[in-house]
């Protein structure tokens, strides 16, 4: 894949500037969920660069210290309820504006695939879509449902995202976690797909 259009650096000097900020697991994942979501936008029709791109960036600010997401939240006057969040929220909602600083990527479709990838929306666009599923299914998961969630996401992606976002809402219940009103809303909007 040639990222150019999209992005100032190469994808092997991209690779290596990742290599430096996150572990060899992540950046395996990272390699995966780019591989995934560039044949689930073969099957679906969507642009394949942008979804390989989305795909390899999506974890990008993952290893981002919490004191720094704190002083995107500022800098960008974002909504300050995202202070009462984590990691886990914030490295796709406010890991975009750290690409965005570090890479000069400027494309406003793979940048909200990367913003919702771990809540959702309830509006998705098909490359939101693909980057939410494939960052589910990628090959290097493994966790019980993945294999159904594989399946399903051969024959109907919208089915896919209702699957991984009634599973991730029953596993946030069951642990007790706080769950982020836009992942709610993201169930409210795909669940009718598992019908
Ligand atoms: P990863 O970055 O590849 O591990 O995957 P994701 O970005 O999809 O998810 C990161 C973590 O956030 C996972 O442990 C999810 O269970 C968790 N997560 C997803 N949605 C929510 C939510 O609404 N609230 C909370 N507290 N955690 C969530
Ligand atoms: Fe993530
Ligand atoms: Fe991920």
């Amino acid at each position: 894949m040639s990222y150019e259009s999209y992005l100032a650096i190469s994808r092997e000097d991209l690779l290596a500037k990742m290599a430096e900020q996150m572990s060899k697991k992540r950046l395996e994942h990272s390699l995966g969920v780019e591989a995934a979501a560039i044949r689930l936008a073969k099957r679906y029709g969507a642009d394949e660069t942008k979804a390989g791109l989305a795909g390899l960036l999506h974890d990008y600010a993952k290893e981002v210290s919490d004191e720094d997401f704190l002083a995107l939240i500022d800098k960008y006057q974002l909504d300050s309820d995202l202070k009462n969040w984590g990691n886990n929220i914030w490295h796709g909602v406010v890991g975009i504006y750290k690409i965005k600083e570090d890479l000069e990527l400027s494309d406003a479709e793979i940048l909200h695939s990367i913003e919702t990838h771990t809540v959702g929306s309830k509006e998705m666009s098909l490359l939101d879509k693909i980057i939410y599923v494939a960052d589910y299914i990628e090959d290097g998961r493994d966790f019980p449902g993945v294999d159904e969630a594989r399946e399903i996401a051969t024959s109907s992606l919208d089915r896919a995202v209702a699957y991984e976002t009634a599973r991730t809402v029953a596993f946030l219940a069951q642990k007790a976690h706080p769950i982020y009103p836009q992942t709610i809303e993201t169930y409210n909007a795909y669940i009718s797909y598992l019908k």
